[in-house]
């Protein structure tokens, strides 16, 4: 447990953003929403300073890092979904991972599950 609170110390909420950046957009930030790679900064979120927010020049739609991503609107805080993934890259178990970050091991399974199906969600039809 000692060990588990230092490394949630050492991670920056910084870092777990610049990570996401690496994972989904190694290539250049590309806008969700029609895939145009002429996507210009707009400042960060409000609420988060680590997040940056993004504008289309295409389509002209906003989003920001974790817009289209598995860890949009979840619960969980964006540090637990990246110690997650680190885990997850330690070939921890379910069970291994929800005693480390002292979560539901039913929570955890719903999160690797997402996260192995990918960090951006497949574009659904619905709209
Ligand atoms: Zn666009």
């Amino acid at each position: 447990m000692e060990a588990i609170l230092n490394i949630k110390a050492l991670v920056s909420n910084e870092s777990c953003f610049q990570k996401v950046r690496e994972l989904r957009w190694a290539n250049g930030v590309i806008c969700p929403h029609c895939d145009s790679t002429d996507v210009i900064k707009r400042g960060k979120s409000d609420s988060q300073s680590a997040r940056q927010r993004y504008e289309c020049k295409t389509c002209c739609k906003r989003f920001d890092d974790l817009s289209g991503t598995v860890l949009e609107g979840h619960h969980q805080p964006l540090l637990v979904w990246i110690l997650c993934l680190y885990f997850m890259g330690l070939n921890l178990s379910n069970q291994q991972i929800a005693r480390e970050l002292d979560l539901n091991k039913d929570d955890v399974q719903a999160m690797t599950t997402q996260l192995r199906e990918g960090l951006v969600k497949k574009n659904t039809p619905s709209h």
